[in-house]
C-alpha cells in the first residue's frame, strides 16, 4: 500500500467499547465492504477495542492504525483530540485515559438528576442499558434513551433540547487538558489530530490559539474531511491546515448505521494538495 496516494482512509469511528453500537469486528467488516483501505477505531477515552479492531482488519487484509479520541477541556469548551498510531499498551496513555473516564459515572448521575427534575425518570439506568461499556457512559447513551422513550424523535432533537449547555441534563465537566492529551499521544508514539474543528463554539481568535498551542505541543494534524463538516468546511479547514502546517485527516465519525448520516469510507477523499496524516506512518 502506498501511503502517499489519496487512499480511502477512515480514521475516526466508534464501537460499543465507547458510544458506537457495532462491535470492532462488525465495524471492520463494514469498513472493508465500503472500500476502506486504511482504518482506525477511535473510541472515546478508551483503548479496549484496539486489539480486536486490528485483528479483524488484518483478517480482512485492510491496513489498520490504532486510535483513540480524547476528550479535553479548552477555554471552558469540550474539544476532541484524536490520537493515531499510538501504542495501545503504553502505561502513561492508559492511565491518563482511565483518569479521563473516571468522572463519567458521577457526571451521568448528575445528568440523570437534572432530567428527573423535568419529569424524565430513571435515565441513568436507561442510559446504562445502552452503554456497552459502563465506564464509558456518554451523552450518546442518554440520547438513545430519550429517543427510545419518545421524549425526542431523533438524536439531533435531543442535542438541541437536552444535554447541551443551558438545557436539562447538561453537566459541565472538566476533562483532560490539551497539553496532557497531546503529551500522552506523542509519548505513546502516535500523532495527535484535532477532531472535527468545525464543531467547536470557539471564535476565530480562540481557534487560532488552539491551533498554535497544539502545534507548539507537537500536534500534527487536523480533520479536514469529517462526517460533521459541510463541503464549505472542507475548504475552510484545508486552508487552516496549510496556514498552520498541519497534515490532514479524514474520518466519518461513524457511530451507528441508523444514527450516522455518513457511513464508513463514504466521505469525499482529501483534497490532493494536502499532506495526509497517514503519510507519516509506514
Ligand atoms: P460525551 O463524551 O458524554 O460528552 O458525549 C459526546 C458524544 O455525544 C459525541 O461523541 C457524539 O457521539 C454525541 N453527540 C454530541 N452532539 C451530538 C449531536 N448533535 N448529534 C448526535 N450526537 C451527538
Ligand atoms: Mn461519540
Ligand atoms: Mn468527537
Ligand atoms: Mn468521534
Amino acid at each position: 500500500m502506498s501511503t502517499k496516494l489519496p487512499l480511502n482512509a477512515d480514521l475516526h469511528c466508534h464501537s460499543i467499547v465507547s458510544d458506537g453500537t457495532l462491535t470492532p469486528e462488525e465495524l471492520a467488516l463494514r469498513a472493508h465492504k465500503n472500500g476502506v483501505q486504511l482504518w482506525a477505531l477511535t473510541d472515546h477515552d478508551v483503548l479496549g477495542g484496539q486489539e480486536r479492531a486490528r485483528l479483524a482488519a488484518e483478517n480482512l487484509g485492510m491496513s489498520y492504525l490504532s486510535g483513540v479520541e480524547i476528550s479535553i477541556s479548552w477555554m471552558s469548551q469540550t474539544v476532541h483530540i484524536v490520537g493515531l498510531g499510538v501504542d495501545h499498551t503504553n502505561a502513561v496513555l492508559e492511565e491518563g485515559l482511565r483518569a479521563t473516564r473516571d468522572g463519567r459515572e458521577e457526571r451521568a448521575r448528575q445528568m440523570a438528576a437534572q432530567l428527573d427534575q423535568v419529569g424524565i425518570k430513571n435515565s441513568y439506568e436507561g442510559a446504562l442499558h445502552f452503554a456497552g461499556n459502563p465506564e464509558l457512559i456518554a451523552r450518546t447513551h442518554f440520547a438513545r434513551f430519550l429517543v427510545e422513550k419518545k421524549v425526542c424523535s431523533s438524536m439531533d432533537e435531543v442535542f438541541r433540547k437536552y444535554l447541551v449547555a443551558g438545557k436539562p441534563g447538561y453537566v459541565s465537566h472538566r476533562w483532560a487538558s490539551l497539553d496532557e492529551a497531546v503529551g500522552w499521544i506523542r509519548g505513546a508514539g502516535g500523532e495527535a489530530v484535532i477532531a472535527h474543528p468545525g464543531r467547536y463554539k470557539l471564535n476565530t481568535m480562540q481557534m487560532d490559539e488552539l491551533y498554535s498551542r497544539f502545534k507548539d505541543l507537537g500536534g500534527a494534524g487536523i480533520e479536514v474531511v469529517t462526517g460533521s463538516h459541510s463541503p464549505d468546511q472542507y475548504l475552510t479547514y484545508a486552508k487552516v491546515a496549510q496556514r498552520f502546517g498541519f497534515m490532514a485527516s479524514r474520518g466519518s465519525d461513524f457511530h451507528d448505521p441508523h444514527e450516522s448520516d455518513i457511513d464508513l469510507g463514504n466521505l469525499p477523499l482529501l483534497p490532493e494538495h494536502l499532506k495526509p496524516i497517514w503519510s507519516v506512518f509506514h
